[in-house]
């Protein structure tokens, strides 16, 4: 908490806090505003930059994760882009945009203040015959506190409009619990997160893998493509085997691919159906060489339906059963909603999560509760990069004035509404992911923008050809 307050000073109507994908995208969708963005770090790309390995990729064709204004360059290559490759994608976009001169490199925002006048909306206490008003009427409704890189001195900057883009991944490790005596002090190893392990460098990785016994936790992403570089690491003669430690695989391409892929071999078939893991954006596509790594003893696994804790030599469970490991990496996730509420000022902090843990934003964007305030980057689907730029948009006419938001009581009933459907798809719920139905989604934001839900140019590619982001493109240059 920031408390030696200083003058705020007033250089903009709206500020943006983050420039991942999202932060760059409202940047480009708001530049008409001059608006101001802090970026903790110093550089853009968010997770690209900071929370990605050697071997990261997207795993979203290239063709989906692309602005609908500005190309891929190799747009039918059908490789999955490495993550430096996005980086260059996204560098080459804010230039040709010009919008890096709105960033604010190495400026963590450390708190933040409502000033605005419409107070706080308690459920169940809405008085909003008139809803949220006009966003943007001259006044300001928030002051953030920004710090800058190896300094402790804070200057407070005040907006009319905050738009939060600060990640559900990245910055704040997810640590599992254990029991007492059985934490990572118990352990002769070395633990870290895939975070730090994200940052070492190829010798630096390659030396804390190499000829050494590790145990990965986790079962996603981060800790697949961790297997594959401990893989990498451990050839030859002297190498080890890596164990990934896992409760349920879900996350692997199941179903149509089962029969192609060593799943039941391996264990690794889910306890749910695909459909499942697609309802919650939890897909994770193996990177290649996987299961040939697997097949020659590199990756080993081990299924824990039950807790595990630190020995001196390694993991230890419930069975009784221990594993022997020099190193264990914790890919166990980020604590996004968390980093979120540590951010935002009581009485707003309380309001993010509903009863049943799930951000209700409308539009996957507006906190029905919270005034003059967006939240980008929260709502996944199978293209993150589009969901974000299409609520960008929306966003941008909402603050021109194009159109009003619904009363506060209608927006909560459309947001419980979502929930309840999500619910029905996918136990993941709250991971907010809507790959099922975004197209329903994306018609929605249309029409409330003014535009037409039916995007293509005709029929025929209405009912045969999939959508994507090029089907989002500006309605007229006015837009
Ligand atoms: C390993 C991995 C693989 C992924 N693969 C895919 C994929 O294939 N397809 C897909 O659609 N999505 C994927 N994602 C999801 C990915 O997170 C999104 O696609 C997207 O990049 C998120 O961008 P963002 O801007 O919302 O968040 P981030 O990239 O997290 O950016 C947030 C930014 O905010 C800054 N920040 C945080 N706190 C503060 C603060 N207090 N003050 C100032 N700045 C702050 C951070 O430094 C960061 O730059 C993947 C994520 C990971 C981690």
């Amino acid at each position: 908490m920031a408390n030696n307050k200083q003058s705020s000073l007033l250089v903009s109507k709206v500020g943006i806090i983050g420039a991942g994908v999202s932060g760059i995208a409202a940047a480009k969708q708001l530049r008409r505003h001059n608006p101001v963005v802090f970026e903790a770090s110093e550089s853009i790309g968010g997770v690209w930059k900071h929370c990605s390995y050697r071997s990261t990729r997207l795993q979203t064709p290239r063709c989906d994760y692309e602005f609908s204004d500005y190309p891929w360059p190799e747009r039918d290559n059908s490789s999955f882009p490495s993550h430096v490759e996005i980086l260059d994608y996204l560098h080459a976009y804010a230039k040709h945009f010009d919008v890096l001169k709105y960033v604010k490199f190495n400026s963590k925002v450390v708190d933040i203040r409502f000033t605005g006048d419409q107070g706080p909306m308690v459920s169940g206490e809405i008085d909003d015959p008139e809803g949220f008003g006009l966003p943007l009427t001259g006044r300001t409704s928030w002051e953030v506190a920004v710090q800058g890189n190896n300094c402790d001195t804070v200057q407070w900057y005040a907006f009319e409009y905050l738009v939060v883009c600060i990640g559900k991944y990245g910055d704040l490790p997810r640590m599992p619990s254990f029991p007492s005596h059985g934490g990572p002090d118990s352990f002769n190893g070395t633990v870290l997160h895939s975070l730090h392990y994200s940052k070492l460098d190829k010798e630096a990785s390659s030396d804390l893998l190499k000829g050494k016994k590790v145990v990965i936790v986790g079962y996603k992403k981060s800790a697949i493509d961790l297997a594959l570089e401990c893989a990498e690491a451990n050839q030859g003669p002297d190498g080890q085997p890596c164990t990934m430690l896992r409760k349920a695989v879900s996350k692997f391409i199941e179903s149509y691919l089962e029969w192609k892929l060593p799943l039941k071999k391996y264990g690794l078939k889910p306890d749910h159906p695909f459909e499942e893991d697609y309802a919650s954006c939890q897909m994770a596509i193996l990177p290649e060489k996987f299961f040939s790594e697997a097949d020659q003893g590199r990756i080993m696994f081990k299924r824990t339906s039950s807790r595990w804790w630190f020995w001196s030599g390694g993991v230890e469970f419930e069975d009784k059963t221990k594993l022997e490991a020099d190193v264990v990496v914790l890919a166990t996730g980020f604590e996004g909603k968390k980093k979120l509420k540590s951010l935002l000022p009581e009485p707003f902090s309380s309001l993010l999560e509903d009863s049943s843990g799930v951000m209700p934003l409308y539009r996957g964007t507006i906190h029905p509760l919270i005034p003059n305030m967006a939240f980008v980057g929260y709502l996944e689907s199978v293209s993150n990069l589009h969901s974000a730029e299409l609520r960008c948009k929306w966003l941008s006419r909402l603050l021109d004035n194009k159109f009003k938001l619904p009363r506060v009581n209608k927006m909560l009933e459309q947001t419980r509404e979502e929930m309840e459907v999500m619910k029905k798809t996918t136990r993941f719920y709250k991971r907010h992911c809507i790959s099922t139905f975004s197209i329903n989604h994306s018609d929605e934001i249309c029409e409330e923008m003014g535009w037409r839900s039916w995007r293509k140019k005709s029929w025929i590619s209405e009912i045969l050809s999939p959508y994507n982001n090029q089907d989002y493109v500006e309605e007229n240059k006015e837009d």
